[in-house]
């Protein structure tokens, strides 16, 4: 019989969503994709031209398990000049991608009995990371109307003995949030008064729009950085999806109990895929910018076009290549015989009778609300917003 913890383990629902685009896709479907977290462009030439060179140069040995140190200074590297923050090579570790580093973070720090607060809402994967470990997710609910900020006050009331870390994640997946600087400073407060870890998932970093420029929690104070972990990674920022590295930053007791679980478990990241990284993070920046002008006139369009659907409300994301519209309107409708009674029922009805795949917002604890991933072509989302027009439309 399968472990109890593998029996409550669901699939992440965002892999899912994609898995199954892509096989209605490979039947010949033609199907207006927008589950996909990950961005169509590619991998830029010189990343690749790294790769190639490491394989070319025998780089196919194991390396050390918390990663070679090269790429770890490269890593130190960018926190400095990205975030002012400064971090030792003991304070850095690369994993086998962001999750990875989230992971094994959370395997290192939590335990039955820990409680976590996680603002919703929340990344996919967040909560069932938590509950492996045996300590509780907690939930903090975040409105669209007030910008999904999470204030001091909104986290005391659940803090108590148990609360031992919270988890940020700005610009946020799925509804592109930011935090206030002014909230972030009082969350750090918090942190430190009640002795709480603060996990900042910065992977979207880099890919934020208009006048947004990310800050990182721990550049804000030393006594906020002494107790905060940066998980990070170059999936989305250089289009390096399946390379699958990660990185996290933090105090070194952490950083050194996560390198022990990497080397009993998966042993260090892809040599490969750390020598590409290297050159991603040390090489030319511009192909982000590249992607960030693209991804905003496709955030401008499909926003615009959301909003233009009758009793729906659209967040304008300040950051990622996601949109996380309210479809609570359609909510106690039917199509045909089916009585649209969840997110998750909406979204079925999408893919299966309007051939277009979007995430259900009850996967980011959030009822009534979908995810659309822009990362995908102009083409592909204006026949997105067609179809899911004609499916309002035709509710009863
Ligand atoms: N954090 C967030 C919020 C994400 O959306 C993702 C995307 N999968 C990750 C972490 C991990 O990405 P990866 O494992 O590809 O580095
Ligand atoms: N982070 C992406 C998403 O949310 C990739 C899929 C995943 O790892 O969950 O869609």
């Amino acid at each position: 019989m399968l472990s109890e913890r593998a029996r409550a383990l669901k699939p992440s629902p965002t892999l899912a969503i994609t898995a199954k685009e892509k096989a209605l896709k490979a039947q010949g479907l033609d199907i207006a994709g927008f589950g996909a977290g990950e961005p169509d462009f590619d991998t830029p030439a010189h990343i690749k031209e790294a790769a190639i060179k490491a394989i070319n140069d025998n780089f196919t040995r194991y390396t050390p398990a918390s990663g070679i140190d090269s790429l770890k200074d490269a890593i130190i590297e960018k926190f400095k000049r990205d975030n002012n923050l400064s971090f030792k090579r003991e304070e850095v570790i690369i994993s086998c991608g962001g999750k990875h580093a989230l992971f094994n973070l959370f395997e290192a720090i939590f335990q039955k009995g820990d409680e976590v607060l996680i603002p919703v809402p929340f990344w996919v994967s967040y909560p069932p990371m938590v509950e492996l470990t045996g300590a509780n997710p907690v939930l903090v609910e975040t409105y669209e109307e007030e910008d999904y900020q999470v204030t001091g006050n909104m986290l005391k009331k659940y803090i108590n003995r148990n609360t031992k870390g919270i988890i940020l994640n700005y610009p946020s997946n799925p509804a592109g949030s930011i935090f206030y600087r002014e909230n972030l400073e009082a969350i750090g407060k918090l942190a430190v008064e009640h002795n709480l870890y603060i996990i900042s998932d910065e992977i979207y970093e880099k890919l934020t729009y208009d006048d947004y420029r990310h800050v990182s929690i721990a550049s804000l104070d030393s006594a906020f950085k002494e107790r905060t972990i940066i998980c990070h990674g170059v999936s989305k920022t250089y289009a390096m999806t399946g390379w699958r590295i990660g990185f996290a930053a933090g105090p070194a007791d952490v950083v050194k109990a996560m390198g022990n679980i990497q080397s009993q478990s998966t042993s260090n990241p892809t040599s490969i895929s750390q020598m590409a990284a290297l050159a991603a993070l040390n090489g030319p920046q511009d192909s982000i910018g590249v992607m960030v002008k693209e991804f905003q006139k496709r955030r401008d369009f499909l926003v615009a076009g959301l909003r233009s659907i009758s009793g729906v409300t659209c967040y304008n994301p300040k950051g990622t290549f996601y949109v996380f519209p309210n479809f609570n309107c359609v909510l106690g409708k039917r199509y045909k015989d089916k009585a649209i009674s969840s997110s998750t029922v909406w979204t079925e009805v999408l893919l299966e009778d309007f051939h277009t795949a979007v995430v259900p917002g009850i996967e980011f604890g959030k009822e009534g609300y979908i995810r659309l991933s822009f990362a995908t072509s102009m083409e592909v989302i204006q026949k997105g917003l067609e179809r899911i027009k004609k499916a309002v439309g035709k509710l009863k």
